[in-house]
């Protein structure tokens, strides 16, 4: 069989292909020739990797998986979240992103937050959805230069380092990326 994965990433599908059954041959959107922007516009996390994932399969006609992956800041009322990529604009800059968020959390006491991603699958017109989180503290400032995004902001919970101070590996164990994978593969493996 074959499954698309949303991502123009060969290095997330080749991944993901690894662990994975040979039966199932993973597919990048290059593979398919999908070299258009694909529409996330919709209000949540969950809505997003869902339009992804039926975008592809609606249009292209295969089986797809997609991912969408936010941040969850309590005391924001669970912001950033969906507009995680553009919090402080169009650039989608991370340092602006950060600086806005530890703005905001300037004198706030509840620290608490927590990385959410959602793979949405989609065979044969059905779908299901896979959910990983990490939850932890944004810090005061900046601490660390590894990872991307909000990882030098964030320390998860039984932790004394940053995302952005644990090697990729170390991260790679425990992330919410890493949690909603295990759950999709597991899924896959058990299908077939
Ligand atoms: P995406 O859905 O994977 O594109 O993630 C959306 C946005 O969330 C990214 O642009 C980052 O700002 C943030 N983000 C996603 N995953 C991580 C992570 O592992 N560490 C830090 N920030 C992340």
């Amino acid at each position: 069989m074959k499954l698309v994965f949303a991502t123009g990433n060969i290095n997330k599908v080749n991944e993901i292909q690894q662990l994975i059954p040979d039966e199932i041959k993973l597919l990048s959107l290059n593979d398919i020739d999908c070299m258009e922007e694909i529409p996330e516009t919709q209000a949540t996390i969950e809505g997003n990797a869902s339009q992804k994932a039926f975008y592809v399969y609606t249009n292209y006609h295969f089986n797809c998986f997609a991912d969408d992956t936010g941040l969850e800041v309590e005391a924001l009322d669970g912001r950033p979240g969906v507009l995680s990529a553009r919090y402080a604009g169009e650039s989608k800059n991370a340092d602006d992103n950060m600086n806005k968020i530890l703005a905001e959390l300037k004198n706030v006491t509840n620290r608490n937050a927590r990385f959410k991603t959602v793979i949405s699958l989609v065979m044969d017109g059905k779908e299901i959805q896979f959910e990983g989180i990490v939850e932890g503290v944004i810090l005061k400032e900046k601490r660390g230069d590894k990872g991307f995004g909000y990882d030098p902001i964030f320390i998860p919970n039984g932790y004394d380092k940053t995302f952005a101070e644990l090697d990729m590996s170390e991260k790679n164990k425990i992330s919410h990326r890493a949690l909603a994978v295990r759950k999709l593969v597991e899924f896959l493996n058990f299908k077939l």
